[in-house]
């Protein structure tokens, strides 16, 4: 009897290699929050910032999963994503009172994504005269804040927005921090 080759094998091998180097998956399992600058842990996604900001205060939320197509997500993956959306939306107009949001997914290089392997909804706090300016002074850096100035300010704002919501009754992490 002869059996028939495994091509998915080499699929899973090549899946595996790639989530090893994929940026997300890495900031997930890593267990330096600060250093990997992962804002919040939800059940099925996480919220971390982006390291090469547009504007300060530019996050984006991600499935635990490694995955590349929002098509794929489930109910409550989908449903957690929305509320930290909400979550973020708060945060960030605490932080920065910003005038506006960008949000969105780049799903395909095509379409600009840099990580094409596992999806994420970017959040960028928009202000009147950004886009002007940003060319402008884009390449100096000068209107962006230090990346863990942003996470100093905002990790407090995130823990304090799941206290809330602890409180509220809806926890959403079955694992959360001891009340304090
Ligand atoms: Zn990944």
């Amino acid at each position: 009897m002869r059996y028939i080759s495994a091509p998915w094998r080499a699929e899973y091998v090549r899946r595996s290699t790639s989530m090893t180097r994929c940026v997300f998956c890495q900031a997930l399992k890593g267990g330096d929050d600060r250093a990997a600058a992962v804002l919040a842990r939800g059940r099925r996604n996480f919220v971390l910032l982006n390291k090469f900001p547009y504007t300060p205060g530019h996050l984006m939320i991600a499935p635990n999963r490694h995955l590349a197509d929002f098509t794929e997500a489930g109910p409550a993956e989908r449903a957690e994503l929305a509320e930290l959306l909400r979550t973020a939306l708060r945060v960030l107009r605490r932080a920065y009172s910003p005038q506006g949001f960008n949000t969105g997914m780049n799903l395909g290089a095509t379409a600009g994504a840099g990580v094409t392997g596992h999806y994420h909804l970017h959040v960028v706090p928009r202000w009147t005269g950004d886009s002007n300016f940003m060319p402008l002074v884009g390449a100096t850096r000068v209107f962006i804040e230090d990346l863990d100035a942003t996470y100093q300010k905002l990790r407090p704002l995130f823990d304090h927005e799941r206290r809330r919501r602890g409180r509220a009754g809806l926890a959403s992490r079955r694992t959360s921090a001891p009340s304090r």
